[in-house]
């Protein structure tokens, strides 16, 4: 299935200059969002994943989708001030403007194989504050999962990003 045509791409959206890639004309498709889940479930399914770490918002619908494929937990990285009990967090910068996420102390252990899945791979600078929060509880393996990729963009965060295994469906 071709899924890029599924996905509406919208000029100067939220700012001028931006392609704003909106995943919504996809997740309504029930044969493609069925698609992305069971594509995304496939290639994770040898890699005894035990827990999928998405990111708020977007994230969360094909990540908790993938985790209950995969028969593993799922932990929400959310938005700064979200979580109710001790948390670790780390500051990013956005495609447009920056942010902070953050994720439970103990929501992660050193028995853990994490997928960390998001909607989209722009800059790398949310996709890399996952990695540094994920790191930091010292678990066995961490794989990567985006939905799109835009490739056109290249720096630092993905260079580091490279290290670990990355799957995507949609490439710009
Ligand atoms: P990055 O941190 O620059 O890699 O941006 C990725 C994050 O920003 C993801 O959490 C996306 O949900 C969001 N994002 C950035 N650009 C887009 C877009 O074109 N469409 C949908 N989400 C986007």
């Amino acid at each position: 299935m071709n899924l890029k045509k599924f996905i509406r791409e919208i000029p100067d959206y939220p700012t001028k200059g931006i392609s704003f890639k909106d995943i919504t004309t996809l997740l309504k498709d029930k044969n493609a969002f069925q698609v992305v889940v069971d594509e995304i479930s496939n290639y994770f399914k040898e890699k005894q994943i035990t827990k999928v770490v998405s990111l708020e918002s977007r994230g969360f619908i094909v990540g908790g989708a993938v985790a209950y494929c995969l028969h593993a937990g799922f932990v929400p990285a959310r938005k700064k001030g979200k979580l109710p009990v001790e948390t670790i967090h780390e500051s990013y910068e956005l495609e447009y403007g920056t942010d902070t996420i953050e994720m439970h102390l103990d929501a992660l252990n050193e028995d853990d194989v994490v997928l960390i899945h998001d909607d989209l791979l722009a800059t790398g600078g949310t996709a890399l504050a996952a990695l540094k929060l994920v790191r930091q509880m010292n678990v066995k393996q961490i794989y990567f999962s985006f939905i799109c990729d835009l490739k056109f963009i290249e720096n630092g965060n993905k260079e580091i990003l490279s290290n670990y295994e990355m799957h995507s469906l949609v490439e710009y």
